[in-house]
């Protein structure tokens, strides 16, 4: 039916491979193909979701097991209630890939903990997975080219501390699932195109836990969660992007009656900046110069990321010419690079609009001077110079 690869080949790892090992394969793989190495090459990016998909079935415990048993006979839809749990259909989107890229590239976020937890993943053969927190923070240039810590108090579902998470009263008010034996899982045979089939999935009574609550904990109803703000303290690395998403493992909802908890998923806003104009790492400028200061020279000051710095002016400057501000653009964030881009300013002369009888008539004493207007010669030297503006 499907001519998929074998997701332990795609990634290049025996079928015992340890988390580690298939991160390690993963990361690889992630870095060779990577669009932004590859740009335009199709071959490169149907690789690098390949690489990805096959990541995250084999990175999750649970599906990496549903995997083995099944295969890729299972598909998308194969997991009944699967929902987050089930394998994604289409393929992956870029914006799932580099969210989990947080996890992966986790040496770039630690200090604050992003993808730090990778060891909870390391989760038992079932568990259940609460769903993710998405907040924003709007941060300024400022703050994205230094990076910044926030302290915030985050409303989530956590788990109840009365019953351990489990609804059941003290904890411990349980029996044993009647539906599923205590085993947490039913089986059923289904008619597919290679015959008949056993498919295995969560009991619906006891969700897959193998138990039942007897008695509800009075403090969280039987739900196992209680509605409660959360500090969380995170760093978030200079150079982030516009829409960018971190992901903070395990600070999202806790699941109804335990399992392991959701991602908090932070997503970046860039406040507009009044002045600047950001443009990947490198920061634009347009500088309005006046007249005096372009004929004669001087300095002018420019606002830079963090206050303002002075800038020489030569005599004789061009409107349309570029300045270079070499690194006081934003660090690159690119695989963990730590070069900074520039700020770059474009040039730009005022003309007056308004004059006084005095300046006017200074102006008029002057207007027929040689040096004021360009000669043939002159008008030809500047023309090459910034013909590169008309033909881009
Ligand atoms: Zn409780
Ligand atoms: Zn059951």
């Amino acid at each position: 039916m499907e001519n998929k690869r074998d997701y332990y080949e795609v990634l290049g790892v025996s079928k015992t491979a340890s988390a580690d090992e298939i991160k390690k394969a993963y990361r690889k793989l992630a870095l060779k193909y990577h669009p932004d190495r590859n740009p335009g090459d199709k071959e490169a990016e149907d690789k690098f979701k390949e690489a990805a998909e096959a990541y995250d079935v084999l990175s999750d415990a649970d599906k990496r097991q549903k995997y083995d048993q099944f295969g890729h006979s299972m598909g998308p839809q194969g997991f009944p209630g699967g929902g987050a749990g089930g394998f994604h259909a289409g393929g992956f989107t870029m914006e799932d890939i580099f969210s989990q890229f947080g996890d992966i590239f986790g040496g770039r976020f630690n200090g604050g903990g992003f993808g730090g937890a990778t060891g909870s993943r390391r989760s038992q053969t079932r568990q259940r997975k609460g769903s993710d927190v998405r907040i924003r923070i709007k941060l300024t240039l400022d703050e994205i080219a230094n990076g910044v810590t926030k302290n915030l108090k985050i409303p989530t579902f956590m788990p109840c501390q009365h019953c351990n998470g489990t609804g059941a009263k003290d904890g411990v008010a349980f029996a044993t699932c009647n539906t599923c034996h205590g085993t947490g899982s039913v089986y059923e045979q289904v008619q597919s195109f290679f015959g008949s089939q056993t498919v295995q999935s969560t009991c619906p009574t006891c969700d897959g836990s193998g138990k039942v609550i007897t008695e509800n904990c009075q403090y969280c109803h039987g739900e196992g969660v209680v509605r409660q703000d959360e500090q969380v303290s995170f760093t978030i690395p200079a150079g982030v992007s516009d829409g960018q998403t971190l992901t903070l493992r395990d600070h999202g909802n806790a699941p109804r009656h335990g399992g392991r908890r959701g991602d908090l998923l932070v997503v970046i806003e860039e406040i507009k900046h009044p002045d600047l104009i950001r443009d990947g790492s490198d920061i634009i400028y347009n500088l309005m110069l006046d007249l005096p200061t372009a004929i004669l020279g001087g300095s002018v000051e420019v606002p830079i990321i963090g206050g303002k710095a002075r800038l020489k002016i030569a005599p004789g400057t061009q409107p349309g010419k570029v300045l270079r501000l070499r690194g006081k653009g934003l660090p690159s964030t690119e695989y963990g690079q730590t070069a900074r881009g520039d700020e770059l300013i474009n040039v730009m002369v005022y003309v007056p609009e308004k004059l006084s009888e005095k300046e006017r008539e200074a102006i008029e004493s002057i207007k027929d001077s040689p040096n004021l207007v360009p000669s043939e010669d002159e008008k030809r030297r500047l023309f090459s110079k910034f013909k590169h503006i008309f033909e881009d």
